[in-house]
């Protein structure tokens, strides 16, 4: 039989209420055999989630403080979840075992790790299931890559089709040492565990549960209940996350999209909403549907831009400019230019306390006639594979921009012709999102 791997994120298992309901998913489908778990999550807003508690646990050890109450604040969540199931928990001793490490100075990866370690093997212990610890098998390089050992190393533990298997999500070992530490992958990344988990174990199918029904089309901190995307190509889910559009780690694409296994992002709280499809190829039905998949954006960014007389007639004005940036340790998002113009634009962060020394060696290697720096600046990004192919799509975005009064700053295509990005200044953001909203949506 076919197996699905499902992984649920902090907000998932965040009370034994949530536990309740992973099992009742899993129930549901018999395909559902291997689980991947995040630390608890967020209760309610104001609550604080088991990972953000460890690493202050550490923090606080690091410095030589007491640790005790905020240790104590993590056992408690664990035991309310373990004492509501009626569990014997086997989190006690993890926890007393942590203590220890912390006292001996662990590093910070060990001590993030323990909030997927505990939360797996309590979801063990609730589903009969046998509890797989990522620290033995899955292999992180330095740069924090899945390292190709990883999915052999997997797939032989979770190789019995019978069983149900329950992996802590968020963390490895550091293969490029050893000694084997363990390490974790970025923060939300215990998305990038279910994907590594469905490539290894060759699964049809890997069911992302989160608290929202899906990939939705807009920001909905800027538009009220946008749409759900129904279908969304792996291309394109990489330019909305990358653009800031939050519910899926960009890097957790990867491993699928190598092994051609499709990805469902699906609500726990609302299971019998379909969610959002990411496949490897848009089916035709998803293609011949809207003209856009969806608007993403992020604000904070500032464009260097020099004017110089002939500039296109110069060899080598890019790499020069380019160049001054990696002297200064700072990568570009996008380069835009005219006939005697270039510019770069580059996140602002990046240019905190650097922005003086950056003019002067782009002045001395490019000698421009004037040089600006713009600050405050946002982009955002039109995303839709059929859009290159689909006449009248830039024409909508710019009308819509324009009939609303945004002043367009920058506009790049980028060669997959996947997406169009929009610079406008940081004030006109929202403006301009719900703008290309209502001109697509309307
Ligand atoms: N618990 C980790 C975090 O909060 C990883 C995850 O949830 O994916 O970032």
């Amino acid at each position: 039989m076919e197996r699905i791997v499902v992984k649920f994120g902090g907000s998932s298992l965040a009370d034994a209420g949530q536990f309740r309901k992973v099992k009742a998913i899993i129930e549901a489908d018999q395909r559902r055999k291997i689980v991947v778990v995040s630390a608890p999550g967020k209760r309610h807003p104001d609550d604080e989630k088991i990972t953000d508690l460890l690493y202050r646990c550490h923090k606080l050890a690091a410095a030589g403080g007491d640790f005790s109450k905020l240790l104590a604040i993590i056992r408690q969540r664990f035991a309310e979840i373990a004492t509501d199931l009626a569990l014997a928990s086997p989190v006690p001793s993890a926890l007393d075992e942590l203590r220890t490490q912390l006292t001996a100075g662990c590093d910070a990866d060990f001590a993030a790790s323990r909030g997927e370690y505990c939360c797996a093997l309590l979801m063990a212990a609730y589903l009969g299931a046998e509890m797989i610890d990522p620290g033995l098998s899955v292999a992180i390089g330095g740069d924090g890559s899945v390292r190709p050992e990883t999915y052999e190393n997997l797939g032989k533990l979770l190789a019995d089709h019978a069983k149900t298997y329950v992996m802590a999500g968020f963390y490895g070992y550091d293969g490029s040492k050893s000694q084997r530490p363990v390490k974790t992958f970025s923060r939300g990344g215990s998305d990038i565990s279910g994907a590594i988990a469905a490539r290894a174990a060759h699964a049809a199918l890997y069911e992302n549960w989160t608290d929202t029904s899906g990939i939705l089309i807009a920001d909905p901190r800027l538009i009220y209940d946008p749409k759900v995307i129904g279908e969304i190509s792996f291309a394109e889910v990489r330019e909305m996350a990358y653009m800031g559009a939050s519910v899926f780690h960009d890097e957790a694409i990867l491993p699928v999209r190598e092994a051609g296994i499709a990805i469902r992002i699906r609500n726990t709280n609302r299971p019998n909403d379909p969610g959002t499809l990411i496949t490897p190829k848009l089916s035709a039905h998803a293609l011949a549907r809207t003209e856009i998949a969806g608007i993403a954006g992020k604000q904070g960014f500032s464009m260097i831009s020099v004017a110089k007389t002939m500039l296109h007639h110069q060899a080598g004005i890019a790499y020069r400019l380019l160049g001054a940036l990696l002297e200064h340790g700072i990568s570009f998002e996008h380069c835009p230019s005219s006939i005697d113009s270039i510019s770069v634009i580059v996140e602002t962060e990046q240019l905190a306390g650097k922005e003086e020394a950056v003019v002067k060696t782009i002045r001395r290697v490019i000698e421009p006639d004037s040089l600006v720096v713009e600050h405050n600046l946002a982009l955002l990004a039109v995303v839709g594979e059929g859009m290159s192919s689909t006449a009248g799509i830039s024409g909508k975005v710019f009308t819509a921009l324009g009939k609303n009064g945004v002043n367009v700053r920058i506009i790049n295509q980028g060669a997959s012709e996947i997406n169009i990005i929009i610079g406008v200044a940081a004030e006109d953001y929202e403006k301009a999102v719900l703008a290309i909203y209502m001109a697509f949506t309307g």
